[in-house]
């Protein structure tokens, strides 16, 4: 295309690079997206496929999706009024950044959405890096916050794709310096279920916390559901901008049936997980010249050493299994390739895969 047909364009959206999802892995070992690996069964299947047909297709779906905010402040203890939905979370922070006048603040590494999302906004970013051992930086961050103009501060705990966790001395003490430069702070939970500790329980009355959780990670990614929890006001204003219908009536309909059928079974499936998660870890730290970092996730984080992070990624590729190579994301995750806790199965094949791929 020639420069000129791109005039109309933001310069900056020319040289922006998007979030870069493999186009096809079909027929491989999916160990690269943080997904559940157990899925539905049958008979939770065809009672789904009942519900989804009885649906009014010609008709737009409830627009304040009042039945599915009615179970999930069931399920979660939010009540009705402090919720606001997102087709996944990431449409949530869309709405959030949106609504900022200031700057997006985080911690790095951290989830690539939160650059892209507010870059593709026209929002400021500034990542402010983690400490070597992976904790928060105060003084830095202290600094960063006074210098930019009053927006969200960011903390994804558990982090992706360190796969470690905050303490809650830390988040609240970040807070109160977010705080105090004007600054709400954002809590993404995303992975809250493989960790169990939530700000929703930690500081129930805290109005300056925002607590962003998702349904992807414990088993319904495809249904793209994400949530916030915030004070009233917040979600009078995240109203006003989010696009009409944004919750389709499929979406709602499959989510008030599967959390009200399944929630249990996704729970056990969790427990599975973090049990597969400790086992995989301590298997990983066996292979000569591989490093796990501890994780509180559904993911490991490790670190290669005498071989390129690349190399092991092609090599695992071409045994058929998918994991993801961050090592170019930021200079604290040289060396390192981020892999999802699959089956038992799937994870003895992908430890087989890298076993071979240190000795090759
Ligand atoms: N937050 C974090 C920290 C994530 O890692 C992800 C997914 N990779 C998301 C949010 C987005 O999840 P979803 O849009 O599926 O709810």
């Amino acid at each position: 295309m020639k420069k000129e047909s791109l005039a109309w364009v933001r310069p900056e959206l020319c040289v922006m690079s998007g979030y870069s999802v493999l186009e096809s892995s079909e027929g491989m070992i999916k160990l690269d997206a943080m997904e559940n690996p157990f899925g539905l069964p049958e008979d939770v299947r065809s009672r789904l496929a009942r519900e989804v047909a009885s649906l009014s297709f010609n008709r737009y779906p409830d627009p304040q999706a009042r039945e599915l905010k009615e179970v999930v402040s069931r399920v979660l203890g939010v009540p009705v009024p402090r919720l606001f939905f997102g087709n996944g979370s990431d449409e949530v922070l869309l709405n959030l950044f949106l609504s900022t006048a200031g700057s997006i603040v985080s911690p790095e590494p951290t989830f690539s959405m939160y650059r892209i999302i507010a870059k593709s906004v026209g929002r400021n970013f500034r990542g402010v890096s983690l400490l070597p051992d992976l904790t928060l930086d105060m003084k830095s961050l202290e600094t960063v916050l006074k210098e930019e103009k009053p927006g969200i501060l960011v903390l994804a705990t558990p982090n992706n794709p360190t796969g470690t966790a905050y303490s809650m001395e830390q988040i609240s003490q970040a807070a109160t310096l977010a705080e105090r430069a004007g600054f709400t702070t954002l809590l993404d939970e995303a992975y809250f279920p493989f960790h169990g500790e939530s700000a929703l329980d930690a500081f129930p009355g805290r109005e300056s916390l925002l607590v962003l959780r998702t349904f992807s990670k414990m088993g319904l990614a495809g249904l793209r559901l994400g949530f916030l929890s915030a004070p009233e006001p917040i979600v009078g204003i995240l109203d006003k901008i989010r696009l009409p219908y944004n919750m389709d009536a499929l979406t709602q309909k499959a989510a008030v049936f599967l959390l009200n059928e399944v929630l249990p079974l996704l729970e056990e499936q969790v427990q599975e997980i973090r049990v597969l998660r400790e086992d995989l870890q301590e298997k990983m730290s066996r292979i000569p010249g591989i490093s796990p970092i501890p994780s509180r996730a559904n993911f490991i984080l490790f670190r290669v050493a005498g071989k390129s992070p690349e190399e092991i990624f092609r090599f695992l590729l071409e045994k058929g299994v998918l994991v993801r190579d961050v090592s170019s994301h930021h200079p604290l995750l040289n060396g390192t390739l981020r892999v999802t806790v699959g089956t038992r199965e799937e994870n003895m094949i992908f430890l087989n895969a890298l076993r071979g791929g240190m000795e090759s």
